[in-house]
């Protein structure tokens, strides 16, 4: 079923397929952009966020979105083109988090959790616990 939607990149309208947020011009655009960006980062090892986006054109914004979705990974030992992690603020050369803190986040969670509800009353946990009783019975 087509759907009509609004490109996030240019507010367009454009037949969502969903597998893109943004129309086929744009894409298109994003494409190029990302072709640039990467060649310039592969030939100029250490070159910074703003001197990327100004040589290249492309907004440091998107250069960010390529590196956070995994598209674009930054080359170099010394590289100057930092990304950081969103836990911890390590610098990380693509994606969202470092090593440890994406493997923390996957075993981690459930203990997380388990802080928040120490902050709640003893009650919430019981019923909590009880809850959980019940849909493993269920089961
Ligand atoms: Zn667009
Ligand atoms: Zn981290």
């Amino acid at each position: 079923m087509a759907e009509i939607r609004n490109c996030k990149e240019c507010g367009r309208l454009f037949q969502y397929t969903g597998i893109s947020k943004i129309c086929p011009r744009c894409q298109k655009k994003d494409e190029e952009d990302f072709k640039v960006v990467r060649e310039y980062i592969y030939e100029n090892e250490g070159a910074t966020l703003t001197e990327v986006s100004e040589e290249t054109g492309v907004d440091e914004d998107k250069i960010l979105r390529f590196l956070r979705e995994g598209r674009l990974e930054i080359v170099g030992e010394n590289s100057a083109l930092i990304l950081e992690c969103e836990r911890c603020g390590k610098p990380i050369r693509t994606g969202r988090f470092c090593d440890a803190c994406a493997h923390e986040l996957q075993a981690g969670l459930k203990s997380g959790f388990e802080k928040v509800d120490r902050l709640k009353s003893n009650v919430d946990k019981q019923k909590e616990k009880m809850y959980t009783a019940e849909r493993k019975k269920r089961r």
